[in-house]
């Protein structure tokens, strides 16, 4: 496996057969320099005799895993890498994250995909990808990826959360973005008491009562629209006195009479009751500097995203926005190390463009394997 020199910490997975398929026993084994193929073996026997017997049952077969491809994330970039680099044989494995499916599961429908003149909801959309992901031999572990380290052999060591650390040859990095925040003090504790980002998830806990939507681009008219269905009023808060959102979606937000604009205002102060839930907003109006106190339930943040790369360390250079850099189509300034979709893309930032970079990288990442003779 070319493991024959370096430190490499290598993951050791015991597959015990106590279950239909069931992958249990899951362990870590620090391995020292040098490793060739026999020695490993000793090596792992002798960590192995170590383990309680129970762990032991029936006789293990010990599989070490040196993957040709991990694609990180779950949303659109990462599933259409994944139908590619499972397509080209190359047996892709993908680390979840935190939001299996990505932004598209918290959105309803998406009109502007194509191939779906009728429009498909987000979250069967994602299904789709992923079934067709796994068609091809894609494998879904669910753990969202701590670290990225590049080994001295060129290989990639991957961390997560949930202990183990992969290795892999090639990696692409698809981790999109999330969703920003206003930085005032108590906001991070308010989310799911009055504070969210995600309409599709919390709209419905908010009927016949006032509710706001700060921002001005697509995500804060898409979400108010759909906040209408729910709350009595929707206050659609932005700091400017026209919407960033395509004229399509302003248009038909500011044609709903359930919205109410509040122009050049940004949001000061979240004020909450004595359950701590939010009860009211300081609205501070931004050509006056007059302050004032708005009612309301729930706060709907749609201020754009932030993108998810801070794992990547100095392995990428990033914008002053922190979206990654690509060198040549999805290529980083590491080899072997591909960024593709939101996480890279502050431009477009569309499903479809996502998927578009998606299909780059798995290309790129099977000449990149292909030169390294591994393919
Ligand atoms: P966005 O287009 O970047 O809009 C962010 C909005 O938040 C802007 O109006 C911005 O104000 C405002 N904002 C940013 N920081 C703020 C702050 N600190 N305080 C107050 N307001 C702040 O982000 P998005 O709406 O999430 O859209 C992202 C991308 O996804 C876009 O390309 C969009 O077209 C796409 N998208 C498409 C759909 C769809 O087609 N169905 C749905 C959602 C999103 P300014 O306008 O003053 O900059």
């Amino acid at each position: 496996m070319g493991w024959n020199s370096g430190a490499v910490s290598i993951e050791l997975r015991q597959q015990v057969l106590n279950g239909p398929g069931l992958l249990s026993n899951v362990a870590l084994v620090e391995l020292e320099y040098p490793v060739y193929p026999r020695t490993l073996k000793k090596q792992l026997l002798r960590k192995l005799e170590s383990f309680p017997s129970s762990a032991l049952l029936p006789a293990p077969h010990v599989f070490i895993t040196m993957e040709n491809v991990i694609i990180i994330g779950t949303g659109c970039a990462g599933y259409t890498a994944a139908i590619y680099t499972g397509r080209a044989n190359l047996k892709p494995l993908i680390l979840s994250g935190n939001m299996p499916g990505g932004q598209l599961t918290t959105t309803t429908e998406v009109e502007n995909f194509p191939g779906f003149p009728n429009g498909i909801m987000g979250p069967e959309l994602m299904m789709n990808m992923q079934t067709q992901a796994e068609k091809f031999g894609a494998r879904i572990e669910y753990t969202n990826v701590t670290g990225v380290a590049k080994t001295p052999e060129g290989h990639f060591e991957i961390s997560s959360e949930d202990g183990i650390v992969r290795l892999a040859r090639a990696v692409i990095v698809a981790t999109g973005a999330s969703p920003r925040h206003l930085g005032l003090p108590n906001e991070k504790s308010l989310i799911g008491h009055g504070l969210t980002s995600c309409a599709t998830c919390d709209g419905a806990f908010y009927r016949n009562v006032p509710v706001c939507v700060i921002g001005g681009g697509d995500s804060a008219c898409e979400e108010a629209s759909f906040l209408t269905k729910f709350a009595s009023t929707v206050y659609l808060i932005h700091r400017r006195d026209s919407l960033r959102a395509s004229k399509i979606m302003a248009d038909r937000a500011l044609a709903n009479p359930k919205i109410k604009p509040i122009w050049n205002s940004t949001v000061a102060e979240y004020l909450t009751d004595e359950k701590g839930e939010v009860r009211a907003v300081t609205l501070e109006n931004l050509v006056t500097g007059e302050t004032s106190e708005l009612e309301l339930k729930c706060v709907f943040v749609a201020i754009g995203h932030v993108p998810n790369a801070a794992f990547l360390g100095d392995l990428v250079d990033k914008d002053e926005n922190g979206y990654i850099l690509q060198t040549e189509g999805t290529r980083t300034k590491t080899e072997g190390l591909f960024a593709a979709g939101d996480v890279a893309d502050h431009i477009y930032r569309q499903a479809i463009t996502a998927a578009g970079q998606g299909c780059a990288s798995a290309l790129e990442a099977e000449r990149y394997l292909a030169d390294i003779g591994v393919h």
